[in-house]
This record gives C-alpha cells, structure tokens and sequence, in this order.
C-alpha cells in the first residue's frame, strides 16, 4: 500500500527576487554555508562558530557588550526573549507604539504580567521623546521599550532623547532593530540599550531562524538577581550566555547548526562591506526607488522627516486593485513586495530596501514591474518614466563617485 508521501515531488521553490520587509535574498556564500557538513553543537568546529559570530555581531552592533548571541527563533524570539527577561509580574513599562511592531510589545509585556504605559504616536509618525519623558515621571518604570525601525510604516525612531530619558529615569530600555540592523546605524551604547535585537532575515540577508541580541553587563546581572526565574525556560538569557560564553559551554538547546553558519557568513559579508559602506548603499536604493515612485506620481506614506531607508511605504492609488498589482508583481516579474498591515492593509505597499536585495537590477525592474502592472488598470500610460528616474539617481551617484576617484 503506497503512502500519501509517495505522491509528493521534491520540492521545487520558484525563483523569486525578494522585495518585501524579510526574507531577503541570500548572497552565494551564504548559501553554500547551509549545505555545508553539519557538526554537533558541542563540537569545537561549532563552539569556533558561535565564537565567530560572537564577535561579528559586535561589530555589526557596535557594541562592547560581552553578551552578543543569536537566539533560536525569528525576530519575534528577540522580542519575547528581551522582555520576558527584563519584566517581572507586577513591573511596569513603558511602551513606545507608532505601528505593529509596538503594539505587539505592549501585548508581551501584559502576558509577562506587567502593566503597558504606552506612549503612541499616529502611524506614519515617530514617537515624541517628550511624551516618553512625561510617561516615565508619572509611572516607576522598570522598561522602556521602542522600535528603531516601524516596518509597518517605514518610519524611523530618533532614539538619543529616548535614550537619555530613560537613564535619568533608571529604567532599562529596550530597542527593536530587526528592520533596522546591516542597514543603516544601530548603535545600542550609545542609546544606552539594556537590551537590542534583531532577526537574521532582513538587512543581514542570512535565512530567517534566528534573533541576533546584545545585553549590556548591568542588564544580564539584573537578569541573573531577579527575585523570580525569567517566566519561560527556552529563553532565560543567562542559560544562553552560558552556552555562548562560559568555560563549560552548558548545554542548554540543540542549536540550529547550518542556520549558525550561514548567520556567521552573513555577518562577515556586513563587516567585509564595511558599516558606512553598506549604510550608503542602502540609501542610495532607497533614493533610486523614491525617484521612480515620485516618476509614477505616488506618494510616499509617513513623515518625510523620518522614512526608513530600509523600508519604503508606498501609498496606492484608490482607483487601483492594489493586491493584484502584487499578485501580478510577483507571478510575471517574480518580485515580491508586501501590502500594508493593520488599519493600512489595501491601502499601502511597503517595500524592502534591505542587504542582499539592496541591487540596481532589483531596483530597476521592481519599478518597471509596477509600471507596466498600475498602467494595465488604467493608471499612466507605462512611458519607462519610473525606471528612467531611477537610472538618472544611479548615474548621478556613479559621477559624484568618479568624481572622487579622479581628483588627486
Ligand atoms: C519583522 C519584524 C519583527 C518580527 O520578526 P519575525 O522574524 O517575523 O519574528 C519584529 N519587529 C520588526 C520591527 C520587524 O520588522
């Protein structure tokens, strides 16, 4: 009698070039790090591994904390992780909420048992350090909490006077760069972060799986003298320091080997590039996708004081159906993008401008895919004015930088 896994082909995943907010492609190398020979978690070849990502990630997050790792789990681990360690039952935090991302924060921290002061602000809109200030001289707080990019909205989050404030008010601040992190600045000292994390799968462009995540030497001993355990075992911080960084190597979980040696890679990439390089980079696409957006006259959503070069938010156009533009998008070219989250869903796309998928090719034929796409329901007359504002953004840069290059 055959089975029913008899009946199913191997997998065969489609080509795609990806544009939304994560995943993003996987340089060669990276991938090659995935099909590598798997060791055990303990094995010294491994325990070099961990040490060399360590390492790395310090220098992709700037900082001089011991404690930098990768966690098991996605973004969201990160996230689950940073509070459930830092929040006992009866605390309570401030939660800075602009979109998505924050909102989901509150909710971790009322199921940690702790009670959400949140702080919000429009989506489109950062959150203004001066309600975080008054927040926390009205409340003992024990947290702050914020997202340095709103992927919801492609915003930015000034984070210096969130920083301070919670300094001067001792409380523990929590920062969200997984939209952030590989693509532009993120410096978790400087903001004076207790805690700072990040997912593998958007600027670092390493597969999704794993939540690199640094804590400052005061947070992990608050963490090691909490009065009650951290409330779920798989992510108490001091059982993954001490994998990560103690004499023993304690065994705590069978860590995900080849997704370690794809992150190690990934990061390698981010630190052979070089931060500012990389940083510029990404800026320069998000210039190039802004000029072909305003070509096609779409507007951008958000405050323009404050957009994320690493996700673009673009608004629709009423008259058209804007999921099967995507649709289309990603059946015709292959590109995929992401629609719009929450009370913006159908009237928003949000783009990714992020690591590997950061590419003129990318750039180019993503504008000209939404040309021709918006044109078919009527929208412009798909003239190639989108990817020609695009081109002009590209060799503008490709002047100014032989211009550097020429003069003595
Ligand atoms: C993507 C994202 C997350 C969640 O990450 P997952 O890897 O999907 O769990 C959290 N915060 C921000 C800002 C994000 O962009």
């Amino acid at each position: 009698m055959a089975s029913d896994s008899t009946t199913v082909s191997p997998v065969r995943p489609p080509q795609r070039i990806l544009m939304a907010p994560g995943p993003t492609e996987l340089p060669p190398t990276v991938i090659q790090a995935l099909i590598a020979p798997l060791t055990g978690h303990k094995d010294p070849f491994f325990l070099s591994v961990m040490d060399d990502t360590a390492r790395l990630l310090r220098q992709v997050f700037q900082t001089r904390n011991r404690t930098c790792l990768s966690l098991p789990g996605t973004g969201g681990a990160g996230m689950e992780a940073a509070l459930t360690n830092l929040i006992q039952p009866g605390d309570t935090a401030v939660v800075c909420i602009n979109g998505l991302f924050g909102e989901r924060m509150a909710e971790i921290v009322r199921r940690c048992g702790g009670k959400a002061v949140t702080v919000t602000a429009p989506w489109g809109e950062p959150v203004d350090p001066d309600d975080v200030r008054r927040a926390l001289r009205a409340e003992r707080a024990r947290v702050v909490m914020a997202t340095h990019g709103e992927t919801s909205t492609g915003i930015q989050q000034p984070l210096d006077e969130i920083g301070q404030a919670a300094r001067e008010h001792d409380a523990m601040l929590v920062v969200d760069t997984v939209a952030t992190l590989g693509g532009i600045r993120v410096v978790p000292d400087q903001w004076n972060c207790a805690i700072c994390f990040s997912a593998s799968q958007k600027c670092l462009s390493a597969p999704p799986g794993l939540a690199p995540i640094t804590v400052s030497d005061d947070a992990m001993a608050y963490i090691r003298g909490r009065a009650t355990p951290v409330q779920n075992w798989y992510f108490d911080l001091d059982f993954h320091d001490r994998y990560w960084f103690a004499e023993e190597r304690a065994y705590h979980h069978t860590a995900p080997v080849l997704l370690t040696y794809a992150l190690r890679e990934a990061v390698r990439l981010v630190v052979e590039e070089g931060l500012d390089d990389r940083f510029a980079r990404h800026k320069l696409h998000q210039k190039a996708l802004t000029a072909g957006i305003s070509a096609l006259e779409l507007d951008l959503f958000g405050n323009p004081t404050f957009r994320l070069p690493t996700v673009v938010a673009v608004r629709t156009p009423d008259a058209v159906d804007e999921a099967r533009v995507r649709a289309e998008l990603l059946n015709e070219f292959g590109v995929e993008i992401a629609g719009g989250l929450g009370a913006q869903a159908g009237k928003i796309w949000r783009i990714g401008v992020m690591g590997y998928s950061a590419t003129q090719d990318n750039i180019l034929l993503l504008l000209a895919g939404i040309e021709t796409l918006l044109a078919r329901q009527g929208y412009g007359n798909d003239t190639g004015a989108a990817v020609a504002a695009a081109s002009s953004v590209y060799s503008a840069a490709r002047g100014a930088a032989a211009a550097v290059a020429h003069t003595p």
